[in-house]
C-alpha cells in the first residue's frame, strides 16, 4: 500500500486494504446502521464502517461521557461480530466546540455534513469504493424529506463526482430492521443516553417499534 497521509482520517485507515472494499457503512451502532451493516453482510458485499467517536476531556465523567465511551465501544463490538474493518474517526477534531445552539435551519445538521463529507473522502482516496451506506428508516427525517438527502449527496456528488450514496432500507420501519439484525448483536444495539431510561424520545422510539429497550 502507497504511504498516502490520510489526514483527517485516522490512522489505522492505512491498515485497511480499501482497494479490497467496494462500500462503507456511516456507522453509530444504533438499529439503522447496525441493520444496514447485517444487510450488506449478508449480501455478501465486502464493506468498511466508520464511526464518529468523540475523544472525551478530563474526568470526572459524567452520564453522557459514559454513554459516548459505551456507544464507541459497542460499536467496535458489534462490527467485530460481523467481520467489517471499522475505523473510528475522532469528532473533536472537527472543531465541534463551534456549533450553535440556534441551528439556522431545520436543514442544519452538522452530523449530516461530516458523515457525507467523510464518505466522499473515503472515495477520493479509492474511487473503488461505488456504494456509500447511510442508515435510515422509514420515519428518519432524512427518509421523509428528499431535500434533506439531496443536502447529503450534494457533498457527496462534489467529492465523488457522482451520488454513490444509498439508502437501501429506507422504505423499512424500525420494527423491520431490528428484525434483520442478527440475535447475537442485538444486546450491543444501544440507543438511549441514558442506560435505558423509558422516557427520552430515544426510548419511546424504540418502545413503538417494539424493541425492548437496554
Ligand atoms: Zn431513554
Amino acid at each position: 500500500m502507497s504511504k498516502m497521509n490520510y489526514f483527517p482520517l485516522p490512522p489505522e485507515v492505512a491498515q485497511i486494504p480499501l482497494d479490497d472494499y467496494t462500500g462503507v457503512i456511516a456507522f453509530s451502532g444504533g438499529v439503522e446502521s447496525t441493520a444496514t451493516m447485517a444487510w450488506a453482510v449478508a449480501r455478501g458485499e465486502k464493506v468498511v464502517a466508520f464511526n464518529f467517536a468523540l475523544s472525551l476531556p478530563e474526568p470526572p465523567y459524567g452520564p453522557i461521557e459514559v454513554w459516548l465511551a459505551t456507544q464507541r465501544i459497542n460499536a467496535r463490538l458489534i462490527a467485530e461480530k460481523m467481520g467489517v474493518p471499522m475505523m473510528e474517526i475522532d469528532l473533536q477534531m472537527t472543531n465541534l466546540g463551534t456549533i450553535r445552539n440556534e441551528a439556522p435551519t431545520y436543514k442544519y445538521s452538522f452530523q449530516r455534513w461530516y458523515i457525507s463529507f467523510f464518505m466522499g473522502l473515503l472515495t477520493i482516496y479509492n474511487p473503488h469504493l461505488k456504494d456509500l451506506y447511510y442508515g435510515l428508516n422509514s420515519t428518519d427525517s432524512s427518509a421523509i424529506h428528499a431535500d434533506l438527502r439531496a443536502a447529503l449527496e450534494q457533498m457527496i456528488i462534489l467529492m465523488a463526482g457522482e451520488n454513490k450514496m444509498r439508502t437501501p432500507l429506507m422504505h423499512m420501519t424500525k420494527a423491520e430492521q431490528w428484525a434483520l439484525i442478527p440475535d447475537n448483536v442485538k444486546p450491543l444495539v444501544l440507543t438511549c443516553s441514558n442506560n435505558g431510561c423509558g422516557g427520552c424520545f430515544k426510548c419511546d422510539e424504540r418502545i413503538e417499534a417494539g424493541i425492548p429497550i437496554e
